[in-house]
């Protein structure tokens, strides 16, 4: 592993926590070392308390916090007399601790400091960084972890055994820190758990870190254990395989309460893993380090035989809780990591950044069994120490604080003609309720949206060769389809009848009809498999009910789009997917007006622009904000006994022109 360090960049974090900021945002980029969350740094500094006095402080990260987004206002001060008082207590709770943690901070609004706080005030070194690197994993977790460490490092570091993370760890190493470390110490081995390193000065601690980790890597490489098969083959995507992965998402949700995303990951070293025959038999053994158990629960699903997970996690939790004083709160029984012959590896989530989350940790959890094994053999810690952290009364209390999830949490929604106008607002619109979003558009702009919960296809809505990759995309990234949004539409120049040549009618009928023909066929079988029923809201136009002169093709097509959704509603009701329409009208800031074609249009009936624009009973304007909102509510429980109908949101036109 090599050393990032740089004085000139270390230089430019600036204040007494810039070494500490920069070596934290170092360790916490490398996903090798730390990932999502993990890990934690520390220093120990003076300080003035509020009345002015000076204290010493630890400033530890606060929990909640990423090492690699790590700021100063990220880590809290606490007077470390405190936290080494805490430490002589004979016994704390680990909520009894938090509270105390909190009460140890020297400003209200700092972040609550780490579980690992304590441990932290009583390494002597004042800079100290923790992570959980896959290379020491790797040596820890088998049957031979201890003899390895010792072969590994020698006495340069203290060697402790596991113990759940919060204050019995602490007082554990209080013990094992008082008996193993000398003044050439340098770092400490949680086993199963992870590594420390320590210093004077932030680039020392940083780079004893690096020297820790690299003396593991050596060795697995020494042991030829180090390089991973990788296998090159992608597997061709069916449309058969799609709606196997929304079956299995819909069986998924069922089981958890709630919908949930289903994400499939496919690498070079996923297919190899998968490819082994001893493949299950690894991956169910148990996770790298104990707090992995919160994302990925303990073992993955093989197969798709939900209920029979759910049956088996339903057995471990009343085994387990057995031996709790407290009563539990049990999790839902739901797989987080599947491993399917035909399907690959599947990770779940309430959100797609937890269904990300659990692949991240999976794909490193794999790198780190296989070099294991090839080591020794996997061993990761026993059920009842990894019941306890996936049950610890600390993440307890965090479900009990949880508010309500957002309401289309877990959903995903396709959306056309994304890049612009209302099918952005609407794209908005539902990322701001939680749901999931496929941006479809033609404009290759619309990739530019990709973020953790959207992704941007570029797909002509015309081509169905197209729109079968961009469904092949959304499948493989969120597993399933609960909304579809038809937005996509053209508005061709004015045309009168007797000009308007077959060529003309054609081509918008392609896109405001064919083009959602298709898209309501191939997501026929999707929807059906909604956890909450599917929902289809087609974006059609006051002109179905008002057409205007100059817009026959225009018309014609929505008016034939209006009735296909209606025919649609009456065929799908059975399949519980209901279906709208809106009928939005005067629309103007959706990019096809400019301020020219504005003041013409005015000029037409003789208004300015600011009457044209409010030209309604209501003498309200339009925006795609207003019509992204009615598509939301029509796709809400609100409406979840509306089918077939027909909504204008048009601030009110009757007899206004
Ligand atoms: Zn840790």
């Amino acid at each position: 592993m090599q050393s990032l360090w740089s004085d000139a960049d270390c230089a430019t974090y600036e204040g007494p926590l810039g070494p500490r900021v920069y070596s934290s945002r170092l360790l916490g980029a490398d996903p090798t070392l730390v990932m999502h969350g993990g890990g934690n740094t520390s220093v120990k500094l003076p300080g003035t308390d509020g009345l002015g006095r000076p204290v010493d402080l630890l400033y530890v990260k606060g929990s909640g916090s990423d090492l690699a987004t790590m700021s100063a206002a990220g880590f809290a001060p606490v007077r470390l007399a405190h936290l080494l008082e805490l430490a002589e207590l004979p016994e704390l709770s680990d909520a009894a601790m938090a509270e105390q943690l909190r009460l140890g901070c020297i400003r209200t609004d700092a972040p609550a400091p780490s579980v690992e706080a304590i441990l932290h005030a009583l390494v002597p070194a004042r800079y100290v960084d923790h992570t959980h690197a896959d290379a020491l994993l790797s040596i820890t977790n088998t049957p031979r972890g201890s003899e390895f460490v010792a072969e590994v490092y020698g006495d340069q570091v203290v060697v402790v055994d596991y113990v759940m993370p919060g204050f019995a760890l602490a007082r554990r190493c209080a013990v094992e820190l008082a008996h193993q470390m000398h003044d050439d110490t340098i770092g400490m081995v949680l086993l199963q758990h992870g590594l420390f390193s320590f210093g004077e000065t932030a680039s020392e601690s940083y780079e004893r870190m690096i020297d820790l980790v690299s003396l593991a890597e050596d060795f697995l490489v020494k042991a030829g254990a180090w390089d991973l098969p990788t296998q090159d083959a992608e597997p061709e995507p069916s449309a058969g395989d799609r709606v196997a992965r929304a079956s299995l998402r819909q069986e998924l949700s069922r089981v958890a309460g709630v919908p949930m995303i289903l994400t499939t990951t496919s690498t070079p070293r996923t297919r190899a893993f998968l490819a082994r025959p001893d493949a299950g038999e690894l991956a169910t053994r148990g996770p790298m380090t104990p707090d992995h158990v919160i994302r990925t629960k303990r073992v993955p699903m093989l197969g798709r035989d939900v209920d029979a997970y759910a049956r088996e996690y339903r057995d471990y939790f009343e085994q387990n809780q057995a031996r709790t004083p407290a009563p539990l709160t049990m999790l839902d029984p739901a797989p987080r990591v599947v491993l399917d012959p035909d399907l690959g590896l599947l990770t779940a989530g309430r959100a797609a950044g937890d269904a990300a989350v659990a692949a991240d940790i999976t794909l490193h959890t794999f790198d780190a069994v296989e070099r294991a094994t090839a080591l020794d053999a996997w061993q990761a810690l026993p059920e009842r120490d990894l019941f306890d952290v996936e049950y610890w009364e600390l993440e307890q209390a965090k479900l009990a604080r949880a508010g309500a999830p957002a309401q289309f949490a877990g959903e995903i929604a396709l959306v056309t003609g994304a890049a612009s106008g209302i099918g952005r607002a609407v794209v908005q619109a539902l990322r701001a309720v939680g749901a999931a979003v496929v941006a479809v558009d033609r404009n290759p702009a619309v990739a530019a949206a990709t973020a953790t919960g959207v992704l941007g296809v570029e797909c002509d809505v015309t081509d169905e060769v197209a729109i079968d990759r961009a469904l092949d995309l959304a499948i493989a990234r969120f597993g399933g389809l609960d909304l579809l949004v038809l937005n996509a539409g053209v508005f061709p120049p004015s045309r009168a009848v007797d000009e308007l040549s077959l060529r003309e009618w054609h081509d918008v009928m392609a896109v405001n009809v064919d083009a959602n023909l298709s898209l309501l066929r191939v997501t026929a079988d999707l929807l059906a498999r909604a956890p909450k029923g599917g929902r289809v809201v087609v974006n059609a136009s006051k002109n179905v009910a008002a057409p205007g002169p100059g817009a026959a093709a225009y018309s014609a097509s929505k008016a034939s789009l209006t009735q296909l959704a209606r025919v649609t509603a009456l065929e799908w009701a059975s399949k519980n997917i209901r279906v709208n329409v809106v009928h939005p009208n005067a629309v103007f800031d959706t990019g096809i007006w400019d301020e020219e074609t504005l003041r013409t249009r005015a000029g037409h009936y003789g208004l300015s622009v600011e009457e044209y624009k409010t030209n309604n009973l209501l003498g309200v304007e339009v925006t795609s904000a207003d019509v992204a909102a009615v598509i939301v509510a029509l796709c809400s429980a609100t409406f979840a006994k509306t089918t077939g109908a027909q909504i204008p949101v048009d601030g009110g036109n009757d007899r206004v022109i």
